[in-house]
């Protein structure tokens, strides 16, 4: 019987650790923390979007690095498997808007428990307060160290997450335990995480949401990107679902290349909206411009949109120019931003950059320099958007390494 450690009592590693078990080998889980799955409790907001329920092809859409690396593992265990396992093991599930899947109590403590009862059920030893110190390759197989113990077996799986929300026991210990191995570990950044934007314009807008406007970002001219949906304003600047989706296009370019635009009013074309201004002016044509734009704009940004287009508020709507019309016409279609940074990793959702996947066999996760070692999860030079694919991503690699490693 093979005997498999598992570093990191997360997504990928529980995934792993049940995995490997359940195709008969003698699993030990090392996890630090005094629980399992500390990220996945304060994952979806507190309600873990478990995955995302769509095809393997429509999934890898969605999956900004390692696009190619993940098709096999995504194939093999697809979103469609993870809601089998997790109802197969007794866990409610409900699909919501953008196809997202939560549990249907909406505690994500109900997806970790789902996972211990399986690993328990599966065999599964799960060591507490096991911080893997150093992973050694011997005659047999390896050892693993942690500060009271040296656990040996003949694979070891290294699971260990990535930098972001350290608190969660996520400080980057695999990537340590791959450079031990000769591997390269490509550019570590915060992922999916919010922007810092020039300027002070969004202080007087911070705690705003936009819930329909469209982001677009060019690169030198270049559009990298254009998202519909939500976005919030912050103190340091952007954050909310289509900035994050932005941060991990942003991360490999230079940002002072970077514009962004904003367009505030995406379901109407300039015609139309020019039309829907002049409406506006009618009705409140006694009025100061200021006062004309309530019911264009949450008034926390009309000020803001005023300045940018340089026209006064305080001008009367009737003795308002066409040309200073166009003027606000082209801010609200198009608002420019300019971003000069990215928030740090205790705020960040994903970690960009991790072992380069090269050096990473893709349908089983070994890695291509020491035979018997396997990374998944997080660890991997993999990132995705916002919407599930991530842990998707963990439990697919995972699963991939727990199919392999079992076998003799
Ligand atoms: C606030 C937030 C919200 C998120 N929401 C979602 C969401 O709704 N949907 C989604 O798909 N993704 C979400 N994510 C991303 C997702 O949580 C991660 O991509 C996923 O948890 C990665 O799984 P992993 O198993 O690779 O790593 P992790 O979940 O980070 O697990 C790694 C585990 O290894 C343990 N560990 C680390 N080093 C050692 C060591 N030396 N010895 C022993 N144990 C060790 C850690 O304690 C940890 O338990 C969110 C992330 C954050 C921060």
């Amino acid at each position: 019987m093979k005997r498999i450690i598992v570093i990191g009592g997360g997504a990928a590693g529980m995934m792993a650790a049940y995995t490997a078990a359940a195709n008969g080998a003698s699993v030990v889980l090392l996890e630090k923390n005094e629980k399992l799955g500390k990220k996945i409790y304060i994952t979806g907001k507190g309600r873990c979007n478990v995955t995302n329920d769509c095809a393997p092809n429509d999934f890898l859409t969605k999956v900004v690095n390692g696009q190619k690396f993940l098709t096999s593992a995504i194939y093999h265990f697809p979103p469609e498997k993870t809601k089998e396992f997790l109802t197969e093991h007794g866990l409610k599930i409900k699909t919501e808007r953008g196809n997202r899947v939560f549990p249907e109590s909406d505690h994500a403590s109900d997806v970790t428990k789902t996972f211990e009862r399986a690993l328990r059920e599966a065999g599964v030893e799960i060591f507490f307060r096991e911080q893997a110190e150093r992973i050694a390759k011997t005659e047999e197989g390896f050892t693993v160290s942690t500060q009271e113990n040296v656990f040996s077996g003949d694979c070891v799986l290294v699971c260990t997450g990535g930098m972001s929300y350290p608190s969660t026991g996520s400080t980057g210990d695999g990537y340590r335990f791959a450079k031990d191995f000769s591997h390269t570990v490509t550019a570590l950044k915060p992922g999916l995480v919010g922007l810092n934007v020039k300027g002070n314009f969004y202080k007087d807008l911070q705690g705003l949401t936009l819930k329909n406007v469209t982001l677009s970002a060019d690169v030198c001219g270049k559009t990298v990107y254009e998202e519909f949906g939500e976005m919030l304003f912050t103190h340091f600047g952007i954050s909310g679902p289509i900035v994050l989706s932005l941060s991990s296009v942003l991360n490999k370019y230079d940002l002072s290349g970077v514009t962004l635009h904003l367009d505030l009013k995406p379901a109407l074309r300039e015609e139309q909206l020019d039309k829907r201004i002049l409406r506006d002016f009618e009705q409140y044509k006694n009025k100061q411009l200021v006062n004309a734009l309530v019911d264009l704009l949450p008034v926390k940004l009309i000020d803001v949109v005023l300045a940018k287009s340089g026209v006064s508020g305080k001008k009367a709507v009737n003795g308002v120019t066409k040309e200073e019309r166009e003027k606000l016409l082209k801010t609200l279609k198009n608002f420019e931003m300019k971003v000069y940074g990215f928030r740090g990793f205790e705020e960040a959702i994903i970690t960009s950059g991790g072992v380069e996947l090269k050096q990473i066999n893709p349908k089983t996760m070994e890695s291509k320099l020491c035979k018997g070692l396997y990374f998944c999860g997080e660890v991997l030079d993999i990132d995705a958007c916002t919407g599930g694919y991530n842990l998707q991503s963990a439990f697919s690699t995972g699963y991939a390494a727990g199919v392999a490693c079992a076998k003799e």
